[in-house]
C-alpha cells in the first residue's frame, strides 16, 4: 500500500497535480522511528510484568461501577478510588479525585517534568461501565474477569477499564523502566462516560488551565481489526426524546366505547409508520438539510474498510438490512443520520389480555447525528413533524430525554493522527485505514468546544460486546494496546522535536 500510494504522489508530482490529497490519505506515511535504547527498555519491562496487568483488569472489574444506576454510586467511587492509587503507584504526581457537578468524580494524574521541550497529552479514558443485564446471558458473572480462549470476559474489560490500564501501564512502564517520560502527560479518567457526560463541559471549563494541552489522546474506542489499526475521522452525535401521545382522560372499555373512541396505540403507531419513507429513509421533514453529500474520500475510506455485509448479517443473526437505498451499509453509519424508535409502549401490556382502550401512549426515540446538525435543530424538526402529524382527537407532545453530543469530526491530518498512523505501521506492519463510527462519544466533542484541543482515538479493543452481555476483549490486543502507547509517546517527541530542528534550520 505504501509503495502504492508513493508512486501515485510520484505521479502527480510529475503530471503537476497537487499531491496533498492522496498525500494525506496515508498521513505523511512514515512508520514510527526504530525504538530508542530506552523505548526497547520501557517494552523489556512491560514482558516483566504481564501478570500484573492481568491482576489489574481483575481487580477493576471487579466494581460495579454502573453510572447508569443511582445504587452503584459508592461502587463508582470505590473504582475511582482504585484508579487514583493506580495511577500514583505508576509514578503520576498529583493525583486527585476531582468533584464535578454530579455524583462521579473524574480522576487526574500528571508529569510535567519534560517541559517545554515536548508536548502535553492529555490522556482521556472513563472507569464507568454500561449496566449488566440481562443478566442471565453472561457465561461468567460480569464483574469477576474470566480468562477463556484468548480473551478476557467481563463488563468493562474493554470499555473501557481495559482501554484505560493499556495506557497507564505504558505510562508506568516508561516512569519505572526509564524515570522519566518522552512528553508531559496529563491523565483524566471519568466516571459518567456511559451517561453522555453530562457534567464534562462544565468540569472542562472550570479546570481548563490544569488541562491544558497540545493534543489529547483517548483510550476510548476500539481498532477495526487485530491485525490492522484504524484513524477515525468522525463519530455521529446522539439526541434522544420522548414522545407521548393522549387520546381521553380515561382508559376505556374495549366493547362499550370500542370502534368509536380514539386508541392512543393507534394514533402513535401511526405516528411512528410515519417517521419513515419509502424510500427507507426518515421522514422528518428538513430532517436531511444540513446532511453534507459523501465526497469521493468519504467514499475511497468506505472502500478500504472492507465491510463485509454477510459476515455481519450472519453473526448478529439479521435477516436482512434496511435503510436509505442509494447508500451502502457502511456509508449509513458513518455519514448519515437516524432516527430510531428505541422503546414503546401504551395500554395493557401484562400477561393475558385487558379489553381496554388505552387513553395514553408512548414511544423513546434516538437519533443520531452527522456534522452540521445539531441535537437542538434535530429535536425541534422531530417536534415539529410530529406536532404536524399529531391528528384533531389527539394530543402530541415531544420532551427531551437523556443527554444529548453534538458529532466529532477530525481532520485526516493532524500531527497526533501522523503519529498514530505511524505506530499502528509499526505494530500492525500495515497501512493503518481511516474510518468513522456510527457512535458517540460526547467527551471527544466536549475537549474540542470547550478546550479547542484536537483528539485522536487511540482505543486498542475491538468492540465485541460492548454493553452486552459477555463483553469480551483479545487477550492480544490488551497486549498490543499497551505496547502501542509506550511508542506513541515516544513518537509524539520525536516528531515535535524534528518539527522544531525543521523550523530551525528554514
Ligand atoms: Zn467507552
Amino acid at each position: 500500500m505504501a509503495a502504492v500510494v508513493a508512486l501515485v504522489v510520484a505521479f502527480c508530482v510529475v503530471a503537476g497535480l497537487p499531491s496533498e490529497a492522496w498525500a494525506g490519505r496515508v498521513g505523511d506515511g512514515k512508520p514510527a522511528a526504530p525504538p530508542s535504547p530506552g523505548l526497547k527498555r520501557v517494552l523489556d519491562y512491560i514482558e516483566g510484568q504481564l501478570d500484573r496487568y492481568d491482576k489489574d483488569l481483575s481487580e477493576l472489574v471487579a466494581f460495579p461501577s454502573v453510572s447508569a444506576l443511582p445504587d452503584h454510586t459508592p461502587h463508582v467511587l470505590a473504582a475511582a478510588d482504585w484508579v487514583a492509587a493506580r495511577l500514583r503507584r505508576a509514578g503520576l504526581q498529583g493525583v486527585e479525585i476531582l468533584p464535578t457537578n454530579g455524583s462521579h468524580p473524574v480522576v487526574y494524574g500528571e508529569w510535567l517534568s519534560v517541559g517545554t521541550a515536548a508536548p502535553t497529552v492529555l490522556l482521556y479514558g472513563h472507569y464507568d461501565v454500561q449496566p449488566v443485564d440481562p443478566l442471565d446471558e453472561w457465561e461468567s458473572p460480569p464483574f469477576e474477569v474470566s480468562k477463556r480462549g484468548g480473551y478476557y470476559y467481563g463488563r468493562g474489560v474493554d470499555d473501557d477499564k481495559g482501554g484505560l490500564l493499556e495506557a497507564v501501564q505504558a505510562v508506568e512502564a516508561w516512569l519505572q523502566a526509564e524515570g522519566s517520560l518522552p512528553v508531559n502527560v496529563k491523565v483524566m479518567l471519568e466516571g459518567e462516560e456511559e451517561v453522555m457526560s453530562p457534567h464534562l463541559p462544565a468540569f472542562l471549563r472550570a479546570h481548563a488551565a490544569r488541562l491544558a494541552a497540545d493534543v489529547v489522546l483517548s483510550a476510548d474506542g476500539g481498532q477495526p481489526g487485530p491485525e490492522v489499526g484504524g484513524i477515525s475521522l468522525g463519530l455521529r452525535g446522539v439526541v434522544g426524546m420522548q414522545v407521548h401521545v393522549e387520546t381521553a382522560g380515561t382508559d376505556m372499555h374495549s366493547g362499550m366505547k370500542g370502534g368509536s373512541v380514539p386508541n392512543a396505540n393507534h394514533v402513535l403507531a401511526a405516528l411512528v409508520a410515519g417517521l419513515r419513507n419509502a424510500n427507507g429513509g426518515v421522514a422528518v421533514e428538513g430532517f436531511y438539510d444540513d446532511v453534507a453529500p459523501l465526497t469521493d474520500e468519504d467514499r475511497a475510506d468506505v472502500a478500504e474498510y472492507h465491510f463485509d455485509a454477510d459476515q455481519e448479517k450472519e453473526s448478529l443473526g439479521l435477516y436482512g438490512f434496511t435503510g436509505e437505498k442509494e447508500y451502502g451499509v457502511l456509508e449509513q453509519r458513518w455519514f448519515r443520520p437516524t432516527l430510531d424508535v428505541v422503546g414503546m409502549w401504551g395500554g395493557f401490556t401484562g400477561e393475558g389480555i385487558k379489553t381496554v382502550i388505552p387513553r395514553a401512549a408512548h414511544a423513546k426515540i434516538s437519533c443520531r447525528l452527522v456534522p452540521a446538525q445539531t441535537p437542538e435543530g434535530v429535536l425541534a424538526k422531530v417536534s415539529e413533524h410530529i406536532a404536524r402529524h399529531c391528528p384533531a382527537h389527539a394530543r402530541c407532545r415531544v420532551i427531551p430525554m437523556g443527554g444529548s453530543c453534538h458529532p466529532w469530526t477530525n481532520p485526516r491530518r493532524t500531527a497526533a493522527n501522523d503519529a498514530a498512523a505511524a505506530v499502528h505501521r509499526t505494530v500492525s506492519a500495515k497501512e493503518p485505514i481511516y474510518l468513522r463510527d456510527g457512535a458517540s462519544i460526547p467527551a471527544l466533542t466536549f475537549f474540542q468546544q470547550e478546550l479547542g484541543l484536537a483528539v485522536t482515538k487511540f482505543g486498542w479493543g475491538l468492540s465485541e460486546r460492548i454493553h452486552a452481555p459477555n463483553e469480551r476483549l483479545r487477550a492480544d490486543m490488551y497486549g498490543k494496546g499497551r505496547r502501542a502507547w509506550a511508542l506513541i509517546l515516544e513518537e509524539l517527541a520525536r516528531r515535535q522535536a524534528e518539527a522544531a530542528g525543521v523550523r530551525e534550520e528554514l
